[in-house]
């Protein structure tokens, strides 16, 4: 079985079995940072027949979240305001890159994407920490992740994907420039030499395209 054949309860339960083991883990004084994602088909990596995700603590915080968290930071030294909450309000405005959205959650192909239908899922609220989410707003967010995975299936014949939560480091407090989301990168094209060597990423499909698309897509 696959993740976009569950129900919206059954996704909710994924991502809630996800939110114990982070609470379970930040026990462990060694770990910093947990990484949860998953990998769907051989051309993303994975290596399991069944539909599994991953969960994998770390010493300490990966540089990309790092950079990511430190860029939102400057950006709130700034101007006081947290820049997703910000990319939220802007993206709902104009409408262009909009795939989906609930009362909790919005769904959309960021402005720079560094792949082709690459989607984000940001929730709404304010909120720095993946486990810190009640269940009722995970189920929120459930819905708009099995959205997101059945607009990708059906607009682009069921591809290979990766999703992974980019969530604050486990010892930092709640943060509020920091705000956790769910990048969705579908495997349509290879890293190569020219992305090993200048950490730059070709994507031919504009995200006004891409998020079209996928707005139109059946669900
Ligand atoms: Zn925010
Ligand atoms: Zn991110």
């Amino acid at each position: 079985v696959e993740l976009t054949e569950l129900g919206d309860a059954e996704v909710t339960d994924v991502l809630f079995a996800c939110k114990a083991r982070v609470l379970d883990l930040r026990n462990d004084q060694r770990f910093r940072y947990i990484l949860l994602f998953k990998n769907h088909g051989s051309a993303a990596g994975a290596t399991l027949e069944h539909s599994h995700s991953q969960v994998i603590a770390l010493p300490i915080t990966p540089r990309q979240v790092a950079d990511e968290i430190e860029g939102a930071r400057r950006h709130h030294d700034h101007r006081e305001r947290c820049i997703f909450c910000d990319i939220v309000g802007q993206e709902r405005k104009d409408r262009s890159r909009l795939v989906y959205e609930n009362e909790e959650f919005v769904v959309f192909a960021p402005w720079a994407p560094r792949s082709p239908f690459e989607t984000w899922i940001l929730p709404k609220r304010h909120e720095s920490n993946f486990e810190a989410e009640p269940r009722e707003r995970l189920a929120f967010a459930a819905q708009a992740l099995r959205s997101t995975l059945r607009r990708l299936n059906s607009a682009l014949g069921r591809p290979a994907y990766n999703y992974m939560v980019h969530t604050n480091p486990l010892r930092d407090a709640s943060s509020p420039s920091y705000h956790w989301h769910i990048e969705v990168v579908p495997a349509l094209t290879q890293v190569a030499g020219f992305e090993w060597a200048s950490g730059f990423y070709i994507n031919p499909v504009p995200p006004e395209e891409a998020a079209e698309f996928l707005r139109k897509a059946a669900v």
